[in-house]
């Protein structure tokens, strides 16, 4: 089956709304004749709304998410944000279990479960993100810590409610530290996820379900990573905040 590279931006906790703003109408020009690639950007929270009018505006194809969500609709969760106020705000996505929320906001396999429940009730895609820490990888652990991560985070899940998701595959080793996995470490890692999608679900949905790597992606290594098997996009953090960079790697293929 042929699925379509998606191209994904993590802004984390940088720009403000009207820099966010400028960003995504450059980058929806940019991406004016960009095709056969999805891209997505995921802003703060706070831009998202202004993020999602720019997009309609521009009329540009450019998926939008968020960072994080909360995983009750509503209730009393000060500083929380919800599903369905995400998705009224006009995102599509959301990415769910990055590992800065697992490090430093107390995000576990148990609360991803909850946030992709959520975040399917809402219609919003859920993007699961996995990695083992550098400390895992050198103790032999990190099948098994991949393992438990997507495990626990479909749990209770079926095919119907996974057809869109997307696995982003960010070894915690080499996000933001300039540091790439070696075409080898990613090869076996997306060939094990995949396998395990298919053994829990079915061939099908495993071969539908998109595949990201993430970690220190950038114009001048996208094109290698693009070429290994079961790596079908990536998600980027430091390249993607300067469209004129981030386009870069959009092009891959030219
Ligand atoms: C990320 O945070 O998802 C990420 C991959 O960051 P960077 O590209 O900066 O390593």
């Amino acid at each position: 089956m042929s699925r379509t590279p998606l191209i994904a931006a993590n802004w984390k906790m940088h720009k403000t709304v009207s820099e966010a703003a400028d960003a995504a109408k450059k980058l929806a020009g940019l991406c004016r004749n960009i095709k056969n690639v999805e891209v997505m950007i995921a802003p703060p929270f706070l831009s998202i709304p202004t993020v999602s009018r720019v997009l309609t505006e521009e009329k540009s194809a450019i998926a939008l998410a968020a960072q994080n969500l909360h995983f009750e609709d509503q209730g009393a969760f000060t500083g929380e944000v919800s599903g369905p106020m995400i998705k009224d705000a006009g995102a599509s996505y959301v990415l769910i279990g990055h590992s800065e929320r697992r490090q430093f906001f107390g995000d576990t396999n148990n609360w991803t479960n909850q946030k992709i429940q959520a975040a399917i009730r809402s219609g919003l895609v859920p993007v699961l993100c996995v990695g083992e820490t550098e400390a895992q990888r050198n103790d032999d652990q990190t099948f098994f810590i991949l393992d438990k991560q997507i495990t626990d985070g479909v749990k209770g899940l079926g095919s119907e409610s996974l057809k869109n998701l997307v696995v982003a595959y960010e070894p915690v080793w080499a996000i933001g530290t300039g540091k790439t996995a070696n075409n080898e470490q990613i090869r076996e890692v997306h060939e094990f996820l995949r396998f395990l999608l298919e053994k829990r679900f079915s061939k099908e949905l495993a071969e539908r379900i998109r595949i990201l790597y993430g970690g220190s992606v950038k114009p001048e290594n996208i094109k290698g990573l693009m070429e290994i098997e079961d790596v079908d996009g990536a998600l980027v953090g430091g390249a993607s905040l300067d469209p004129e960079i981030f386009i870069q790697i959009i092009r891959f293929k030219e």
